[in-house]
């Protein structure tokens, strides 16, 4: 497996296993057994999501040594602000059955997230957090994190694929030594990612699918990948990406597929922000 250096030289796996939407405990137990057994040492999860503990249980069962598997988790809105955040963090060590994160992200940008985040630099000096970073924070976001705080987060979790690609985005966590991550490498199969001429016609090439064409874009663009799939053939698809390489002019032509746009939502509409905090009223 290849790994990226953070920015505190702590190594991550450029590939990893995600599990958002397995929400099921036994169904992401043995999703999480069959990644590991596939050979894939990262698991990202979330409070979130609601499968912390079958993560933890799956990393249990597994028999894997602790140190040789990199587990990241995040915080949720509801759990943001000092106090909040060091509760939080403690409720995920306790539900995936360990004594530290190797990555904690702040999930989205909303809410004190200041608080959150010297919370998370006091843990990290703990050692309970052996890196601290961010998710869906757009670079005015990052850099206020950055020039009102010391640690400087390791990663910034965004949405990254062929649809929407962040070339600006990963020129300016470059610029600021922050490793950049992808989640829904595939955008979740939106605008038939996986049937997409281009894409099928480059893997053609390389006798290799159109998934495994766009993980290895992404990693040869030195973009961390977290593809999700509850199919064991398919974890092995996504995992066989290390044995070809895609040319400059294939590259190239993938930037022809960038919307520039989310195919999700922004980060930055006022009323995504309005809906997130209404939710957080719901569960008061
Ligand atoms: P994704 O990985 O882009 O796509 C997952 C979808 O692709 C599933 O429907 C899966 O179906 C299908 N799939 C996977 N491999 C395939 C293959 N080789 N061929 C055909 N279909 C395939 O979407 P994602 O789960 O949203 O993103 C990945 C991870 O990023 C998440 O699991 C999570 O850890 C993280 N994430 C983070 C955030 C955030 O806000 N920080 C947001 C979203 C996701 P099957 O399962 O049926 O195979």
């Amino acid at each position: 497996m290849k790994n990226v250096v953070l920015n505190n030289g702590i190594e991550m796996p450029i590939l990893g296993f995600g599990v958002y939407q397995i929400q099921d405990h036994d169904e992401c137990k043995r999703c999480v057994l069959d990644a590991i057994d596939v050979g894939y040492r990262a698991i990202d999860t979330a409070a979130s999501y609601q499968n912390e503990e079958a993560v933890g249980d799956a990393i249990q069962e597994s028999g894997i040594e602790r140190e040789d598997l990199f587990v990241t988790s995040k915080l949720w809105i509801e759990d943001v602000g000092f106090e909040a955040t060091q509760k939080a963090v403690e409720t995920s060590l306790n539900k995936l059955q360990t004594d530290y994160l190797d990555l904690y992200l702040i999930h989205q940008p909303f809410g004190d997230v200041h608080g959150s985040w010297r919370a998370m630099e006091e843990l990290y000096k703990d050692g309970k957090l052996k890196a601290i970073g961010v998710s869906n924070f757009h670079p005015d976001r990052v850099m206020d994190l950055i020039v009102f705080n010391d640690v400087v987060p390791a990663v910034n979790q965004i949405e990254t694929h062929p649809f929407y690609q962040r070339h600006d985005d990963q020129q300016f966590l470059k610029e600021n030594g922050i490793q950049h991550e992808s989640w829904a490498p595939f955008a979740e199969g939106k605008n038939n990612t996986f049937s997409n001429e281009l894409l099928v016609s480059i893997g053609e090439k390389y006798g290799k699918s159109s998934a495994q064409v766009v993980l290895r874009w992404l990693i040869q663009r030195k973009v961390v990948v977290i593809p999700k799939t509850v199919k064991k053939n398919r974890m092995k698809e996504n995992f066989n990406v290390f044995d070809f390489e895609l040319s400059d002019e294939d590259m190239e032509s993938i930037r022809s597929l960038d919307t520039g746009e989310s195919q999700f939502f922004s980060h930055r509409d006022p009323e995504i922000i309005k809906w997130f905090a209404s939710r957080l009223e719901e569960h008061e």
